[in-house]
């Protein structure tokens, strides 16, 4: 994956250093440097010394047309974009040519001195993004979010102080999300970029709720989100082609992202206009994940299982051997709609393992596919499953390997869900055979199985007493062959 800059552990692409003195106190000093063409990513961090004595510097940034923002003494880094910048400064094209840091020096006393040093790194192709400067939880586990929702940069509204419906700013849907408890989010405005630069003001002051980078590629053939990337996707598709569609997945793939179906069964035509996904011909590999259950279509339906849902496609892509990790997402288009409805924000919810909770934590998380659906958004409900053989071992998203005629040991872990049933689904056959009640929290052991020479894919779905879908579990794949 490549590094985004500016982190501690990467080198400069260029350091300027100075020194000021008492002449510079209360006068400017412009600190020319030079960017190549085609930079991406402009980030610069900044340090000085003299703070002893009570020297202060102030920080600015001008490039060859125009100004760039000012962060006075407030901040020691700053990152600039085409599509978001450090509160401060300007996000824009980063053109080539000769740009200033501006220097103030409101405080240098007689006979001290201010020695700087400036650590510019540049990116120059674009890549995944976060917009916090640190992990948001550094420990693995299992962390909650909502993948899936609008702000007024695209068509999400709420109500205004007046009580009128206006294009819902992107601070009501962070604190939103930050109210029903969750982990990580992303917004996923239609097809703009506009929505990137009020995250990054946002991210520092949610330092419990990953903002991850997100928007939803709206064609006219169908509908996806993208995770990680921020710079602009050529969305234009003129025919349900994969041929089309490589413009912008491609994109994404080079960028290290990640590309999902939306409400993949939904009707397309005058009813609802490009939201059925209708490009056939996806190659292995183009898609990592599915939205199998959509809130506004839960909504709609009053089910997180009719057919207008992804769940359809996901078992067909499993069946012809590709490896996508099912979602969820509410599909929000109101920051104000309460929690135990569908389609607010958090439910339903998607619950993925990451190694930490990071832009590209979340991506590793949902490309091995070790995530399940909590499709109401009750916090504690849990699902993993485990399929062993021998001294092999699998959890969900994994691969097992066996030879035919060995033993495969499936359990499942289910917390949240006493009273209700756990039905493992094999090659997308839901055999009651495989059907289990759940007691208590806690492990459960589902069957023994006798690999023939095969392959399958082996997952499980949990109801409540009422037979409603309450958890959706991904795959483990048992493949043939040592
Ligand atoms: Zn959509
Ligand atoms: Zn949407």
């Amino acid at each position: 994956m490549p590094q985004p800059a500016g982190q501690a552990n990467a080198v400069p692409d260029q350091t300027l250093r100075g020194t000021l003195g008492r002449a510079d106190y209360e006068h400017y000093r412009e600190i020319p440097f030079t960017l190549p063409p085609g930079v991406t990513r402009l980030t610069i961090e900044f340090s000085y010394g003299g703070k002893a004595q009570h020297s202060v510097i102030d920080l600015g940034l001008a490039d060859p047309q125009r100004f760039r923002g000012w962060s006075g003494g407030t901040r020691d880094r700053m990152t600039l974009s085409a599509e978001d910048a450090t509160p401060g400064y300007l996000p824009g094209p980063l053109p080539a040519g000769e740009w200033h840091l501006i220097l103030g020096a409101p405080n240098i006393r007689e006979g001290a001195t201010a020695p700087f040093e400036a650590r510019i790194y540049i990116d120059r192709a674009p890549t995944v993004t976060s917009f916090a400067d640190a992990p948001i939880n550094a420990a693995p586990g299992w962390y909650r979010g909502d993948l899936h929702m609008h702000s007024g940069n695209s068509d999400g509204k709420c109500l205004s102080q007046k009580g009128e419906k206006v294009p819902c700013p992107v601070y009501r849907t962070v604190e939103a999300a930050a109210k029903r408890g969750l982990d990580f989010i992303a917004l996923t405005d239609h097809n703009t970029t506009a929505h990137y630069d009020a995250l990054r003001a946002l991210q520092g002051a949610f330092d419990r709720l990953l903002l991850i980078p997100g928007r939803e590629v709206t064609t006219f053939f169908g509908h996806s989100n993208v995770f990680g990337p921020t710079a602009f996707l050529d969305f234009r598709m003129t025919a349900p082609s994969y041929a089309q569609a490589a413009k912008w997945m491609d994109e994404v793939k080079r960028e290290g992202g990640i590309v999902s179906l939306n409400h993949a069964g939904a009707p397309s035509g005058e009813i609802c206009m490009g939201c059925g996904w209708r490009v056939e011909d996806l190659p292995a590999g183009a898609v990592q994940a599915i939205e199998v259950v959509n809130g506004g279509t839960m909504a709609e339906t009053k089910s997180a299982e009719s057919p207008l849902q992804g769940l359809a496609l996901w078992q067909k892509l499993l069946n012809a051997g590709q490896r996508v990790t099912a979602i969820g997402g509410s599909d929000n288009h109101n920051a104000d709609l309460p929690f135990d409805q569908p389609g607010a924000i958090g439910t339903p919810t998607t619950v993925v393992f990451m190694r930490a909770l990071t832009v590209q934590g979340f991506i590793d998380g949902v490309r091995a596919g070790r995530a399940f659906v909590d499709v109401y958004g009750v916090k504690g409900r849990f699902l993993d499953i485990s399929a062993t053989n021998g001294e092999a071992k699998a959890v969900m998203g994994g691969a097992l390997r066996v030879r035919p005629g060995e033993r495969v040991r499936l359990a499942a872990e289910v917390r949240g869900a006493s009273g209700g049933t756990i039905q493992l689904v094999v090659d997308g056959e839901a055999d009651p055979v495989f059907r289990r009640d759940i007691q208590r929290d806690g492990a459960i052991a589902l069957t023994n199985w006798i690999a023939d020479s095969g392959r399958h894919w082996v997952r499980a779905d949990v109801r409540d007493a009422a037979g409603r879908l309450i958890l959706v579990g991904n795959p483990i794949y048992i493949e043939v062959g040592k």
